[in-house]
């Protein structure tokens, strides 16, 4: 895998690429715009390192497997073992802030879904999770009071900010460290806001994360 954690300001990162742990429905005009309900607690679910590649290549969409939707969302670098740790101890661990595509396959995953079976086949592919470079926590002044923008192809499809979160950045990870350790390398998805779509080859997307970072996709490509 040639995925390596990167910061922005090209200082060394040592951390090991590890699981993304994601939280579904987190927006309330996604949940809408999805026809889901708010389930009352945050929903979980893990894409595998593998799934981990970086936002500058070009974008990969698994061949004959139906609509594969770009959902834009806040990434947390973790840069210290968590488990079932206290609120006090989230901010100070979170190494890193960038954005990422939670890529998925939306048809696959409405079967799956019907058929009461698990995601990870519509969610955690190779893949699945293009991220950014990460700008250093230190340089942030406040988690949930930043704009998430998308444009695909020039036109600005998403276009949220943190503080619309359901459960914010240090509830949900407090939440996630009852279920699951994190681990330094780890990476925290915390939902996406409204205006998610399909992605077509050829696409270009670009992506902004407040003031903090502006980044584009490669053009969109068929198999990985
Ligand atoms: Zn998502």
């Amino acid at each position: 895998m040639s995925y390596r954690h990167q910061f922005l300001d090209n200082s060394p990162c040592d951390l090991p690429p590890g699981k993304v742990v994601c939280v579904g429905l987190n927006y309330a005009a996604h949940v809408a715009e999805m026809k889901s309900k708010n389930i009352g607690e945050p929903l979980l679910f893990i894409k595998p390192a593998t799934a981990l590649t970086p936002m500058q290549e070009p974008l990969r969409i698994p061949e004959g497997r139906g609509a594969c939707h770009f959902e834009s969302e806040m990434a947390l670098l973790i840069g210290q073992p968590l488990k079932n740790c206290k609120e006090e101890d989230v901010i100070k661990s979170i190494a890193g802030v960038g954005i990422a595509l939670d890529l998925t396959l939306r048809d696959l995953q409405k079967q799956l879904k019907a058929a009461g079976q698990p995601w990870e086949k519509a969610k955690g592919w190779d893949g699945a999770c293009p991220i950014s470079p990460f700008v250093k926590t230190e340089g942030v002044a406040d988690l949930q009071n930043v704009d998430i923008k998308l444009w695909q192809n020039g036109a600005l499809k998403q276009d949220g900010n943190t503080r619309q979160m359901i459960t914010q950045v240090v509830p949900l990870i407090t939440y996630i460290t009852q279920f699951f350790t994190l681990l330094p390398g780890d990476v925290v998805l915390t939902g996406t806001p409204e205006g998610v779509g399909p992605l077509e080859v050829g696409d270009a997307l670009e992506l902004e994360l407040g003031s903090l970072l502006k980044i584009n996709t490669g053009f969109v490509r068929s198999g990985n």
